[in-house]
């Protein structure tokens, strides 16, 4: 009984000193050797975990050691005590979120308190016994980012818990997460979401990504790696190891910067490219130096440092630092396969296992990992985490792959080769199908099959209603590879360029040199066709990490877009002048976001003007010609448009922002989507009115008008724009055809007459008559 103490530890009294520097790792080792003596010496589960308890707590110069393991139903058990009453063991249980230690397992974090009675969050169970204990640490206990237990230890004198012994217990908790994930203690069925019969279909809600429709198998993305030995036996050698790995982790990643053909520069090789630099992370390597050093070997601490990674994430809101992290355990995986096989890649693909449509299920990946898998076999991406704006996202957008994400408990309901169906268009995805619906799904995916080809076949056709009225379709763009869809499409130009992506993805704010490189490619790649570009329109949701925007109560109404580019005036002036370096002797249209008032425009026009009057002033090629514009998304601009039309050399409605202003109706709110129609009677009132004030503007000569929402691309609430007077729209790629289909088969002044029938009306939406109209008239909707 080697692990015994020979007798019971003395607290010292008064706060013990941290351990010192250089003994804190010899110390954690010393624990470690002995846990894996514990381990190695094999009996049931139980009676190792008391062991483990007496251990540490002795190791701790603690009287208490306790270690609580999750059940289901999200309580916490107490499962082995040194110290407490043994009798409370398996009796005493606290749900997640009560007392002290409820609270570490709720927020995943360790917490040391050296007054813990006085604690607001303490709970005081009196089977424990345990009123003598002053002081308390404890840490979660941690497996693939998820807590499944806490472990704590108790003193009796106040005592300071040092920063070093904090660390030892993480090391120990991982050590013990593993003993957790052997099943032998608390059986993996029982944590798994119960969702009643495991094999019966299954709809799971989710968030759009990528919209889209894929049919296909399940494949777990990189079933979890196990890490089976922990403890290291030569620390130096792990050390080496560590850096073995690495260098094979960076060689494969340029390997991938250089070949791929996706990534011949744009914003994915930009994604790439940040990827590849947080690799070399100093904070992040020095965490997992620094736990090897305790004790672990590289594996166990690669995996250590990326569960307290992902364990963090759970409480972290902000999507680019989300973003990051998940760009860490992206990495710490690929790390994690180059310590196992020696060669990260290779264990990733396996051809031969993978079904020929590979639905890929994950927590969360990186925009290498999709790379990773075969672009010829992936269909669709289902993800517990993400959001439209991930850098995957983005990715998948590239590829034109759906994915759904923050599926709840995706990886614990989906088994491996189960037949999945993503419909990304609706923000869902059917587990296990019956037939009646993935036949209904087939048939709906060859009909978009059959339909694209028929838009492509329609592509060089004009975009003229019926009685002959020409209705300008444009695109909205916001990735390189979207302006491919200029000739797929058949679209006259780029109606909206959101010029704020680019920004996104970088660590720092690009420069003037590298916005007119990247605007110029855009130019080019229009052959000749009109791009509005749009300058930034950050803030609100499209927070830049480098810029320090603070989180704002109502970021929808916040500081963003023309609001931070004139209280910014010279961030603005950089990208006015790339774009007038950039359209050096081409056409330059330029676009303003979320203008309010007049005044603004004025303002945001005369910094244009000086970027002009710099370029000639250098000599520098001016633009051949330049058009200025607003976006009309502030329901006060509305009041000012003769004003703005003296101004304006176009404008165009922003009818996402524009009605959420206009119903006060947070449009990201999924609670409020249903809420109001963009076809009820105020918007289209509105529409109609802005149309007649843009016709009758500058004397009757008029001022060009588009709309590039939302709106322009869903083929009824296009036809019922046409109606109002609308004849130029701008809308997403996958649109362009539907919308063709519908303007060639509309007569313009059949549904101009409804709509003027329908002006009084005050039905909560116009949407079902129509419909009704579109079906009574044979319009393609
Ligand atoms: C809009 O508000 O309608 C618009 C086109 O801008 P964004 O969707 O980028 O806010
Ligand atoms: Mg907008």
């Amino acid at each position: 009984m080697t692990d015994l103490p020979s007798k019971k530890p003395k607290t010292p009294p008064g706060p013990k000193p941290a351990l010192a520097a250089h003994g804190a790792s010899s110390d954690t080792r010393l624990l470690l050797k002995r846990l894996r003596e514990i381990m190695a010496g094999g009996g049931p589960a139980p009676g190792r975990l008391d062991r483990i308890a007496r251990i540490i707590a002795t190791n701790m110069v603690a009287e208490v050691c306790s270690i609580y393991l999750r059940r289901a139903g999200d309580v916490l058990e107490l499962f082995a005590t040194e110290g407490l009453n043994p009798e409370a063991v398996h009796k005493t249980r606290l749900r997640i979120g009560e007392g002290i230690v409820g609270d570490i397992a709720a927020h995943a974090r360790a917490l040391a308190l050296s007054d813990a009675p006085a604690d607001p969050r303490f709970a005081y169970r009196p089977e424990t016994g345990e009123e003598p204990y002053q002081s308390m640490m404890g840490v979660p206990i941690l497996r693939a980012g998820k807590v499944v237990g806490v472990v704590a230890v108790q003193n009796r004198a106040q005592r300071h818990y040092s920063e070093d012994e904090i660390e030892t217990m993480q090391t120990v908790a991982m050590v013990l997460a593993e003993m957790v994930a052997s099943g032998e203690l608390v059986s993996a069925e029982e944590l798994r979401e119960a969702d009643g019969i495991a094999l019966l279909p299954l709809r799971l809600p989710g968030v759009r990504m990528n919209g889209g429709l894929a049919i296909g198998q399940a494949v777990q993305h990189e079933p979890r790696i196990v890490v089976k030995r922990l403890i290291a036996e030569d620390i130096p050698l792990e050390l080496e190891r560590l850096n073995a790995a690495l260098a094979g982790m960076y060689s494969a990643l340029d390997m991938m910067l250089a070949d791929d053909a996706l990534a011949h520069g744009g914003e994915h090789r930009e994604i790439l490219e940040t990827y590849r630099m947080i690799a070399e992370d100093r904070g992040w390597l020095g965490r997992i130096r620094e736990a090897i050093e305790g004790g672990l070997t590289a594996e166990a601490a690669a995996e250590k440092v990326r569960n307290e990674n992902n364990a963090r994430m759970q409480a972290v809101a902000d999507p680019y630092l989300r973003e990051r992290m998940t760009d860490f355990d992206d990495l710490a995986r690929r790390l994690l396969l180059h310590l196992s096989s020696g060669d990260g890649r290779a264990d990733i693909q396996r051809p031969g296992d993978l079904p020929p449509d590979i639905v890929v299920v994950a927590h969360s990946m990186g925009p290498a990992e999709l790379l990773d898998y075969d672009r010829a076999r992936l269909r669709g991406i289902v993800l517990e985490e993400g959001s439209p704006t991930a850098h995957v996202a983005i990715v998948a957008k590239a590829l034109d792959i759906p994915v759904v994400g923050r599926v709840r408990g995706a990886l614990a309901r989906i088994e491996p080769n189960d037949p999945i169906v993503v419909d990304a268009d609706h923000s869902q995805i059917f587990v296990r199908p019956g037939e009646d619906v993935l036949a209904m799904y087939r048939q709906t995916a060859s009909d978009r099959v059959a339909r694209r080809a028929g838009y492509v076949a329609m592509r060089e056709l004009p975009a003229v209603t019926r009685d002959g009225v020409a209705i300008a379709l444009r695109l909205n763009a916001g990735l390189l590879v979207d302006l491919q869809m200029l000739a797929e499409t058949g679209a006259e130009g780029v109606g909206l360029y959101r010029t704020e992506i680019p920004f996104m993805v970088r660590p720092a704010f690009p420069s003037a040199e590298e916005q007119a490189s990247l605007y110029g490619r855009i130019l080019d790649l229009a052959v000749g066709r009109p791009v509005v570009f749009r300058t930034l329109d950050i803030g609100g949701d499209k927070l830049l990490p480098y810029f320090g925007e603070k989180t704002e109560d109502n970021p929808a109404m916040g500081w963003r877009a023309i609001r931070i580019g004139l209280d910014h005036p010279a961030l603005l002036r950089r990208q006015l002048r790339a774009l007038v370096r950039a359209a050096a002797g081409r056409e330059l249209n330029v676009m303003f976001p979320m203008i309010a008032e007049v005044a603004e425009f004025a303002a945001a026009r005369r910094l244009l003007d000086l970027e002009l009057a710099r370029c000639a002033a250098r000599g520098i090629a001016p633009p051949k010609s330049f058009r200025v514009g607003a976006m009309i998304e502030v329901p006060a601009l509305l009041f000012q448009l003769p004003a703005l039309a003296e101004r304006a050399d176009f404008v165009s409605v922003g009818s996402n922002d524009l009605v959420q202003f206009l119903f006060a109706s947070d449009r990201g709110n999924p609670r409020l989507a249903q809420r109001y129609d963009v076809l009820a009677p105020p918007v289209l009132s509105l529409l109609r009115q802005l149309v007649a004030t843009c016709r009758a503007a500058r004397g009757g000569k008029g001022i060009s008008l588009t709309l590039c929402g939302e709106m322009a691309g869903d083929p009824l609430e296009a036809m019922a724009l046409i109606g109002l007077g609308f004849r130029q729209l701008s809308m997403a790629a996958p649109n362009v055809g539907p919308v063709k289909a519908m303007v060639r088969s509309l007569e313009a002044g059949l549904v101009a007459e409804y709509l003027e029938e329908l002006r009084e009306s005050c039905d909560h939406s116009l949407r079902s008559k129509l419909l009704g109209f579109a079906r009574d008239h044979g319009i393609t909707l």
